[in-house]
Order: structure tokens, then C-alpha cells, then sequence
């Protein structure tokens, strides 16, 4: 009996004992609510899931979800047969050869009990498409066409020769969950997507200062959230007036300090949030150097306000990495949408490179911060996203 399965594949070489159990019941887990609404079957085999009884006209659909399913690494599209070396054969001479001129097989063998070797196979294999094609050429380095047999312990003989890259990393909520300071800008939208791939779920925070930031600015940071969400899962945004803050902070303290202040209560809030929620890290998109307020010093003053770990999952890349990664996951063209963040009101001419810890606690004294803080906390709004 065949049957058109996909098959799916996982990093293993980590797994061990019960974080390998944890870790592909999480993976099952977040596999199906990607898929929630298409019939299919998931099943598994050791080192494998295997996807199938669903609808072929819906595969590619079905193929580019899985590509935004973090914990996966590939996905075969493949033909499973009963581990029968004549079904075997068959479903590899059934292979569409046309164009190719060199192939190999690679095949491997789960299940020892099947009476060849992996060589053994090959080999043999090999041998039998050449019977049927003379003019084909085996390759064993640069080969036009690959052709993978996998035999596994269910029984089963995996074929294919086609294989999506998917995004890798670890499933969604095997590392917990933290709290993304979500700007309208290029870099976080891209820091919340690669913490989530290492299996950190994520809340988010907004600050917006509404009416100097438009409306426009917090819908397309809505729609930035909708664009991660599809890898990073559900998201629960929280959206923060800033307003009263930046109007305080530029009436009372020096302007060259503005940006360190706002960024050290932005992180007093962000740490009240992540301790009323339960999140246990605070995620933002900077990157060393790129602006004042990212200078080692700046994140310095910025961090001592703070008593959770604070990920910078962008700190040591480029702008042009950021933005590499930001067109790949599909960000980027919103984010250069040109509606002003708060970050850009009341904005200093020279912002200070090296803030000292003194000075700004000292600037701060003319602010009155538990109670701007509490009041920013008490009065934010909830969305819920989730085009996961
Ligand atoms: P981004 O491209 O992510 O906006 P940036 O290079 O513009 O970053 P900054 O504006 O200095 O840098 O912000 C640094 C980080 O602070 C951002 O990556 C984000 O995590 C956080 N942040 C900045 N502004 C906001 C905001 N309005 N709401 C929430 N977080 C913010
Ligand atoms: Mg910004």
C-alpha cells in the first residue's frame, strides 16, 4: 500500500530523555494549531512525524505553514510505502527523472531488522535505475537529483527527492515565555521573531504617544505583531500611553538626557507588565552601537532599573542583517511604513553617547516615576493577535 505523506523532521542530535518527550509533544502540539481547520493526521515514528490523510490540493498551503513552525527543520515530501524492498524499488523507478542527468540515492535505515544495509541499499537501488535508465550517470558529490529512502521502525519506507527548508530552532514555549518591547521600527519586529524561534513565547508592549504618534502608528505596529504572530504564536499586545511621560520628561529634565529617561521608565514598565503576567525575560531590538541610546554605557544606565534578563537578540548584527532577516520573514515592508514612533517626538539634537547611572537617577529626582509608571500600567489597552 503508498500513500502521499509529508514527512517532517526535527533537529534530535540535543534530545534527550524527557526533554526529547517534552519537546515533541510541544512541536505535535503547536504543529496542529498551525493547521487548525485542515484535515490531516499527525502520527509519529521514532525521529519522525509523518503527516498525512489530507486534502493533495491543499499541500503547498499546508508546506508554507509548516515552514513557520519553529522546532521543524524540514519537510519531505514524500510517497511512504511498506518496508518491502520491491516496494521500494518500485517507488523509486516511479520517481520523475525528466531533465535530470546525474542522481544518487541516499537511504537510511531506522528499522534494523530490514534485511539490506543503508550501502547496501544505494547501491542497490542505484543499480536498478540505471537498469531502466542507461543514460542517467551516478553523482555522488553534485548530483542533479537526490533521492531519500528512508526505512523507519513503524513498518513503513519514506521516498522522496524534495525537501523544504523549514525555520528550525525550538518549539514554541519549551523556553517560556517574555515580554517584546515592540516598536514601529525594523529591529524588534525581528528580535521577537528570534527569541521566539529559540521557544520563548511572547506578550509585547507598545508605548505610544497618541496624539503627537498617529492612529497610523499604532495600527501598523498592530499589523507587525500580526506578521510575527505567524511564526511567534499567539500575542497578547499591550498598548501603553507614553504621552504624559515624554511631556513630563521634557519639561522637567535636560534634553540630552530625554532618551535615556524614556528608555529607562519604558523598562520600569515593561518590568511591572512582565511580573503581572509572568513573563520571565524582557526581549528589545537593539543593537550595540547603533544609536546613542544603544552605546554599552546607554543600555547600562537603561538595564540598572531592571531586575529580569533583558535579551537583545539583534545586539551583535548589522543593519544590514536586521534587514536581511526582516525581508525574509516579511516585516521589513512594513516597517519602513513612514508614521512617526514615539521615540521620534520631542526628539534632542545631541542625545548623551555615555549617560552615567548619576545623572539620570539625579534628572529623575524632578520626576515623580512610581506614579507615571503606575498610571501608564492602570490605563493600557489589551489586544489579542493571533494569525498563528
Ligand atoms: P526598532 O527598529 O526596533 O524601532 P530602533 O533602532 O529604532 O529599533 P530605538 O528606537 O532606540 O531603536 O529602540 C530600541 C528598542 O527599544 C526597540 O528595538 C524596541 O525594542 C524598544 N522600543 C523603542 N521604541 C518603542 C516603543 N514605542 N514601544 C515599545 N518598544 C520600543
Ligand atoms: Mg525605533
Amino acid at each position: 500500500m503508498k500513500e502521499k505523506v509529508l514527512l517532517l523532521k526535527f533537529g534530535e542530535l540535543f534530545l534527550k530523555g524527557k526533554n526529547r518527550h517534552d519537546f515533541i509533544s510541544l512541536l505535535k502540539k503547536n504543529i496542529l494549531k498551525k493547521l487548525k481547520g485542515i484535515g490531516c493526521h499527525l502520527s509519529e515514528t521514532q525521529g519522525r512525524l509523518v503527516l498525512s490523510d489530507y486534502n493533495l490540493g491543499q499541500e503547498d498551503e499546508i508546506i508554507e505553514k509548516l515552514k513557520q513552525v519553529f522546532g521543524l527543520i524540514g519537510v519531505a515530501d514524500a510517497v511512504a510505502t511498506d518496508a518491502q524492498l520491491s516496494d521500494i524499488e518500485a517507488e523509486v523507478l516511479n520517481c520523475d527523472f525528466s531533465g535530470v542527468k546525474t542522481f544518487k540515492i541516499e537511504s537510511k535505515r531506522a528499522d534494523k531488522t530490514f534485511p539490506m544495509t543503508s550501502m547496501e541499499l544505494d547501491k542497490h537501488l542505484g543499480e536498478i535505475v540505471l537498469e531502466k535508465y542507461p543514460n542517467l550517470k551516478v553523482d555522488l558529490y553534485t548530483p542533479n537529483m537526490i533521492i531519500y529512502v528512508e526505512v523507519r521502525t513503524n513498518g513503513k519506507a519514506y521516498i522522496y527527492n524534495r525537501l523544504h527548508v523549514c525555520a528550525g530552532g525550538l518549539p514554541l514555549g519549551s523556553a517560556g515565555k517574555g515580554l517584546l518591547l515592540l516598536s514601529s521600527g525594523i529591529d524588534s519586529p525581528v528580535a521577537g521573531y528570534m527569541i521566539a524561534k529559540r521557544g520563548l513565547e511572547l506578550e509585547a508592549v507598545h508605548f505610544h504617544s497618541y496624539p503627537y504618534t498617529s492612529v497610523q502608528a499604532k495600527e501598523k505596529v498592530i499589523e507587525l505583531a500580526k506578521e510575527i504572530s505567524a511564526y511567534c504564536g499567539k500575542i497578547r499586545l499591550h498598548i501603553v500611553s507614553f504621552t504624559e511621560i515624554q511631556e513630563q520628561i521634557h519639561k522637567n529634565c535636560d534634553s540630552e538626557y530625554m532618551i535615556t529617561i524614556m528608555r529607562r521608565i519604558m523598562m520600569r514598565i515593561a518590568q511591572k507588565l512582565a511580573e503581572k503576567n509572568g513573563l520571565g525575560a524582557i526581549i528589545t531590538g537593539e543593537s550595540l552601537g547603533q544609536v546613542a541610546s544603544q552605546t554599552m554605557q546607554s543600555m547600562n544606565v537603561t538595564n540598572a532599573v531592571v531586575n529580569i534578563p533583558v535579551f537583545r537578540p539583534v545586539l551583535a548584527f548589522d543593519k544590514e542583517d536586521i534587514m536581511a532577516l526582516a525581508r525574509k520573514i516579511g516585516t521589513y515592508e512594513t516597517s519602513i511604513l513612514p508614521y512617526e514612533d514615539c521615540c521620534t517626538v520631542f526628539l534632542p539634537k545631541n542625545p548623551v553617547i555615555r549617560p552615567t547611572l548619576k545623572r539620570a537617577e539625579f534628572l529623575e529626582g524632578n520626576l515623580n516615576i512610581d506614579a507615571l509608571v503606575q498610571q501608564a500600567v492602570d490605563t493600557e489597552e489589551i489586544l489579542e493577535i493571533d494569525t498563528y
